[in-house]
């Protein structure tokens, strides 16, 4: 099982809505969401795909670093590669493109590992879960994102939420921080027995944080997610230590040496897995084992991938069983994608589809009606 071939799609897929978060628009409904698809071929002509959803206000990763790195360098260094040596494989691509502070351009990375394990559980006859050993589950539940700075409108979506059969929801803060506590309590308000997850991307220092914590052990809020600078594992230890809301770490943890120093450093109860931001199925898989055994909650989470990456993911939060509704919001803000069959939604659940691989069929008229123009 040799790679013959490797080809990115640098594509824009039409939007519903715009999405923000506290570092500015991750999402812009005018220009359409930056998302690579990527197709590795073998010697006996079985396709794999994998995605890449890069949002340059969230890390540095661009659709057009994306698409350079993978053909420039990822390809000319795995043509001719075993597909099924993962180890083998993340070796090469982490020797091809260094680490800076951390694994260099891990978004890139995550569209060829996603694409080798379709590949190899085609090749195998098999899903995700049976490549891994686990049991195949066929749906996984959502959370609702609520991103506004507009308390009546956070309302209106809790309600929604509520009403609609969602279990969790998901609020974006720091987008307007006088404006949070007003926000948080308007959520409640509408939503009380939800699961309540607050995510603030770094927007606060820590007397911020620790004043918006006693804010919502008032509230009853389930989890405050990465409320410092991704850096400061030592002000989220200090934080832990003034509150009794669990305390989630999801830009400090991009690989498996992060959270390791993130359990040293009692820095958090619970890590997001994201398996775009983790450079892969791979080393997600290895962070959702690495947390379970060190007793942390597990969140799951995503870039706004459409449904292939989503699928690859709710794999994989499946295989971890993650219980709490996991934030995988791309068919909240996305109009259409390149997949043609493999998943539904509806409202709170994803149904999965029972296909090899990671389950989707691509359709090659999307792909190409929205294909980036240059
Ligand atoms: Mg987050």
């Amino acid at each position: 099982m040799k790679i013959t071939n490797i080809e990115v799609f640098p594509l824009t897929l039409p939007m519903k809505q715009n999405f923000s978060i506290s570092g500015g628009k991750v999402g812009d409904q005018s220009q359409g969401a930056p998302h690579v698809y990527v197709k590795i071929t073998d010697d006996r002509g079985v396709e794999g795909w994998g995605e890449a959803r890069p949002s340059h206000r969230w890390s540095y990763e661009t659709l057009e670093s994306v698409t350079t790195t993978i053909n420039h360098y990822l390809k000319p260094a795995l043509t001719g590669e075993s597909a099924t040596d993962l180890n083998r494989i993340h070796q090469k691509m982490n020797r091809e493109i260094a680490a800076g502070l951390n694994k260099g351009m891990p978004i890139a990375k995550a569209a060829v590992d996603m694409a080798l394990h379709d590949l190899i559980a085609k090749n195998n006859g098999t899903h995700l879960p049976g490549l891994w050993m686990g049991t195949y589950k066929d749906s996984i539940r959502l959370s609702y994102l609520i991103s506004t700075n507009d308390p009546e409108q956070a309302h209106k979506k809790a309600q929604y939420a509520k009403e609609n059969g969602f279990l969790a929801v998901d609020v974006k803060i720091g987008l307007n921080p006088k404006q949070d506590v007003r926000v948080l309590e308007a959520v409640k308000q509408a939503a009380p027995n939800l699961y309540f997850r607050v995510d603030a991307n770094q927007a606060y220092d820590l007397t911020q944080a620790v004043r918006l914590s006693r804010e919502m052990e008032r509230i009853g809020v389930d989890v405050f997610e990465q409320p410092l600078k991704a850096n400061n594992l030592h002000g989220h230890a200090e934080l832990r230590r003034k509150t009794v809301i669990p305390i989630a770490l999801d830009e400090s943890i991009w690989t498996a040496g992060d959270l390791i120093q993130a359990i040293r450093m009692e820095a958090c109860d619970m890590a997001v897995i994201k398996v775009t931001k983790m450079g892969g199925l791979r080393e997600a898989k290895l962070c959702g084992e690495i947390a379970k055994e060190a007793g942390l909650g597990l969140l799951g989470g995503g870039l706004t991938e459409s449904s292939l990456g989503l699928t690859a993911s709710a794999h994989l939060f499946n295989y971890l069983d993650i219980q709490i509704p996991v934030d995988l919001n791309g068919p909240f803000f996305l109009d259409d994608d390149p997949v043609a069959d493999g998943l539904q939604v509806e409202q709170g659940t994803v149904r999965l589809s029972g296909l090899n691989g990671i389950g989707c069929t691509i359709s090659d008229d999307n792909l190409q009606k929205y294909l980036m123009k240059s």
